[in-house]
């Protein structure tokens, strides 16, 4: 009389197996390394660790731990709220669902921060306009001891995260965390003789587009972090009109803009008459223009 072969066991290796085909199934993006991440997680080891104990069994709490992760995300829930991290240029941020999840793009605007501080010889002041998880702000401090920031939020949880992002990476004296609307900025967080940068990466999807986001975007990220209730261009008309009395006679706009909207935001600076002409970058991601410079002459 044959018996049915036992059931494997499930090893690291197989439950990495088994996760990234239904991951892909689910539409999820890179379900290897989403699965990866989980699994890490649920184990409380480094991803890479990972590699080196492919043959494992995890305890009955971990799988459990794994199912409910691996549950969540096919539901189209972000890995980086599951996990309460994500890495932005090369540093761990926390991440909860009040705010946006640092996307690998914007670094491209902490890159270009950088250079603006490299440039100038005094200590730079920057002004960000929408932190979320203090990502830009922070990244920035960390990279250039000379940085300061005056970073504001409409979201109070979103500064409580930027708040505890400061802190963990060493900069929070460095980082002002101003609870304001737009360029309503309270008299006494305005630097003496203005800023020297004004860097944003504003909500810009158009409101109209909002149904047309992933579903991870769309079901779980702020919708006050992602679109502008109108055309997904307000912050830039708000910027080119406001940022004029905020900027020192030299300073920067530095912005980041969405997949089609260059056209639409080199006009809206141009007409004010306050500013030098766009300098442009594309991204690594989609080759996309996506993140614009403009110098004060107004
Ligand atoms: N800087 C973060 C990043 O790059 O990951 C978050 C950017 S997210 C696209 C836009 C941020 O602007 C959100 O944190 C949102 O709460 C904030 N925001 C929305 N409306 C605002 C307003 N009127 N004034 C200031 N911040 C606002
Ligand atoms: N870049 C984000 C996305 O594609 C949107 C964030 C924003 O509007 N700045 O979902």
């Amino acid at each position: 009389m044959s018996t049915a072969p036992a059931e494997p066991e499930w090893t690291i290796r197989r439950l990495l197996e088994w996760t990234k085909p239904f991951f892909e199934r689910k539409g999820l993006d890179e379900p290897r390394l989403a699965a990866e991440i989980l699994l890490a997680n649920a184990l409380g080891c480094a991803r890479l660790e990972l590699y080196t104990r492919f043959d494992r069994i995890p305890s009955a709490d971990q799988l459990a731990s794994f199912r409910g992760f691996v549950n969540r995300a096919a539901d189209h829930v972000p890995i980086a709220y599951l996990v309460g991290f994500k890495e932005f240029y090369s540093l761990e941020f926390e991440v909860t669902p009040d705010v946006l999840v640092p996307r690998p793009e914007t670094e491209m605007l902490v890159e270009r921060s950088l250079e603006l501080i490299a440039a100038k010889s005094t200590p730079a002041a920057f002004l960000e306009i929408g932190t979320g998880s203090g990502c830009i702000a922070v990244a920035t401090c960390k990279n250039a001891p000379g940085a300061r920031f005056v970073a504001t939020d409409v979201s109070p949880e979103s500064l409580g995260v930027a708040s505890r992002n400061a802190e963990t990476h060493g900069v929070s004296d460095r980082i002002n965390l101003v609870e304001c609307a737009g360029l309503d900025l309270p008299k006494e967080a305005i630097s003496e003789g203005g800023f020297d940068v004004l860097v944003s990466n504003p909500p810009y999807i158009a409101e109209s587009e909002v149904a047309d986001l992933p579903r991870n975007v769309k079901d779980h990220e702020p919708h006050i972090a992602l679109h502008d209730g109108a055309d997904g261009l307000s912050f830039y008309r708000m910027f080119a009109e406001g940022a004029p009395r905020l900027l020192m006679p030299t300073g920067t706009v530095l912005i980041e803009i969405g997949e089609s909207q260059a056209a639409a935001v080199a006009a809206i600076f141009n007409d004010s008459g306050q500013f030098s002409p766009a300098r442009i970058w594309r991204d690594a991601v989609g080759g996309h223009e996506r993140v614009m410079a403009f110098d004060r002459t107004g």
